[in-house]
């Protein structure tokens, strides 16, 4: 899956399935797991005095997910969608293989590539 840090994705299998779009945090293993906002929440348990946490008690913090459990949002079809890369002739760009509406450019086409 074609996805980068700050773009939006949403869970569709899993514990955290929905259809709500979220924010993804940080991709890791190249792709195959993603960080997403709001998603495999864990409540981290922690002892007073440590740095993030004075007070101790629980943190909550997100764990990745596989990437296969997340689908490319899309704000024109307003669901998940398999993306697509396409190239014209000065930029490279992902666009919704339901709507064909651009999601945004990834790239400058490399000169006679
Ligand atoms: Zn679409």
């Amino acid at each position: 899956m074609r996805v980068r840090k700050g773009d939006l994705v949403v869970v569709v299998a899993g514990d955290d399935a929905s259809h709500v779009a979220r924010k993804v945090l940080r991709v890791l293993d190249g792709g195959e797991r993603l960080l997403i906002e709001g998603v495999n929440r864990v409540y981290k348990h922690v002892k007073r005095g440590h740095p993030s946490s004075p007070q101790g008690g629980r943190l909550s913090r997100e764990l990745p997910i596989s990437a296969s459990n997340a689908m490319f949002f899309c704000s024109q079809c307003n669901k998940g969608v398999r993306v697509g890369t396409r190239v014209s002739e000065t930029t490279r760009e992902r666009y919704c293989k339901k709507c064909k509406a651009s999601l945004g450019v990834i790239g400058r086409q490399k000169a006679g590539a």
